[in-house]
């Protein structure tokens, strides 16, 4: 069995969105690829920030998305251990404690950008006496916590963006703890990562100089350095990801109709050398994974584009893939899913077919004719051809002047599947009652 194991870690701090739903998308398809494991985890350090309701809708996308996990932990049940491995690196001098405020920071970072220089923490806490120490805790200051990072060459080799090298020197130590106690996500995301044994770690490149620390503390943890995928982001028609977009809900999304696997085929796909195309299912998409394929540069992403995607998808669907959603056999489905732009456009359909409809009669005599015409069942696959070629010649028009009016009188709809098909599927009573105006 593989060892492989991934996870996908979102923030209960607001929706699913575009953005996250395409790292959760790779990361379950990397497991299912490898014959991994896929694990939820909740990162809800923020308290103020996190809510149940963004969790439980979070949930909620994921198993609609065909996204199941087969384990789960959520950062906040796991303070103790944190505080653990804090005490550790503590006493090791790899966490120390910082008690500048807010505003001095800001200075010393102005300081240096107007000299030209990178805005990196001097390490002045480092040189604090006791007594410096003493005089901040009188005045009430509460320490922060940072992790100190040592010199040397930071490297990986990146699934994505390849080699990458960082040179400690130019980092900062980061925060890990704030003055109020709370921890920030750098370093409980490396304990987990460790703990859980993470072996592959996809997530976006805005994580990438993350990574250049989180390797030191992978490190720092004697725990191995996991294996990197760094996603290009995600940007809009326009060219820069706005606003509305980098927040584009999948809820919305999916109340609009969008499928799912329309979703995860077009997000699985954009921004590789592959053609976007339609998979009906996460196995099938998994097997063609490949993230060599995925450009450097940022894709952009055009809802519109997806829902045409959409269309695309549902119109070239298997009938076995619509998993009894529709209500209706094989033979109905496959004759109007040409016609749908969702899935439930299908209904529509349904009334068409099966409930009454009120007919628009546009030229009385060619439908009368038409009516006094239409063969008893049962109809066979050519009924229709010799009905119509009667009514063609019995009624001298042909093209649009015919199959316009038919069209309307049987379905009371301007557009829709071809009519060759329709008529089975409508039937000789209610077809024959429409001809004739009246509401069947
Ligand atoms: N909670 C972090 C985020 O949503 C996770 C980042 C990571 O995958 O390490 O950005």
């Amino acid at each position: 069995m593989s060892n492989i194991k991934v996870r996908f870690a979102p923030s209960p701090t607001g929706y699913m969105h575009i953005g996250n739903t395409r790292t959760a998308v790779f990361n379950y398809l990397l497991a299912k690829k490898l014959g991994g494991k896929f694990m939820l985890r909740i990162d809800d350090t923020d308290t103020i920030r996190s809510k149940k309701e963004y969790e439980d809708a979070l949930r909620d996308i994921l198993q609609w998305l065909g996204i199941s996990w087969n384990e789960e932990a959520r950062q906040s049940a796991r303070m103790a251990r944190y505080d653990e491995i804090v005490a550790k690196l503590k006493a090791q001098g790899r966490v120390y404690a910082c008690y500048e405020t807010a505003e001095e920071l800001e200075i010393m970072r102005k300081r240096l950008m107007n000299k030209g220089l990178p805005p990196i923490y001097d390490r002045q806490a480092l040189n604090l006496s006791s007594a410096d120490i003493a005089r901040y805790e009188e005045q009430g200051r509460k320490p922060h916590y940072r992790f100190k990072l040592e010199p040397g060459i930071i490297e990986w080799d990146d699934m994505v963006r390849g080699h990458c090298r960082y040179d400690a020197a130019n980092l900062a130590d980061p925060v890990i703890i704030r003055e109020d106690g709370s921890y920030l996500y750098h370093l409980p995301s490396v304990i987990d990562d460790a703990d859980f044994g993470i072996t592959h770690i996809i997530r976006g490149e805005d994580h990438v100089t993350n990574t250049a620390s989180q390797v030191q503390m992978f490190a720092a943890l004697g725990a191995p350095q996991p294996i990197f995928a760094h996603l290009p982001l995600l940007t809009g028609r326009e060219g820069k990801l706005s606003k509305r977009l980098g927040s584009l809900g999948v809820r919305e999304l999916r109340a609009e109709g969008i499928e799912a696997m329309a979703i995860c085929s077009f997000l699985a796909k954009l921004g590789t050398s592959e053609a976007i195309e339609p998979f009906y299912d996460m196995d099938t998409l998994a097997q063609t994974l490949d993230l060599n394929k995925l450009g450097r540069s940022q894709p952009k992403f055009d809802e519109e584009e997806l829902k045409n995607f959409n269309t695309h998808y549902v119109r070239s669907m298997p009938y076995e893939k619509t998993f009894g959603r529709t209500g209706v056999d094989k033979e109905f489905f496959d004759a109007v899913k040409g016609n749908l732009t969702v899935l439930s456009d299908i209904e529509e359909w349904k009334t068409i077919c099966h409930q009454k409809v009120k007919p628009i009669i546009e030229d009385k005599a060619l439908t009368d004719l038409a009516a006094s015409l239409l063969p008893q069942e049962p109809w066979t696959g050519e009924t229709f051809n010799e009905w119509l070629s009667q009514v063609k010649s019995q009624s001298g028009k042909k093209g649009k002047e015919l199959f316009h009016p038919l069209r309307k009188a049987l379905t009371a709809a301007e557009n829709g599947p071809e009519l060759k098909t329709l008529l089975p599927l409508i039937g000789r009573t209610k077809a024959y009652a429409r001809l004739l105006g009246q509401e069947a």
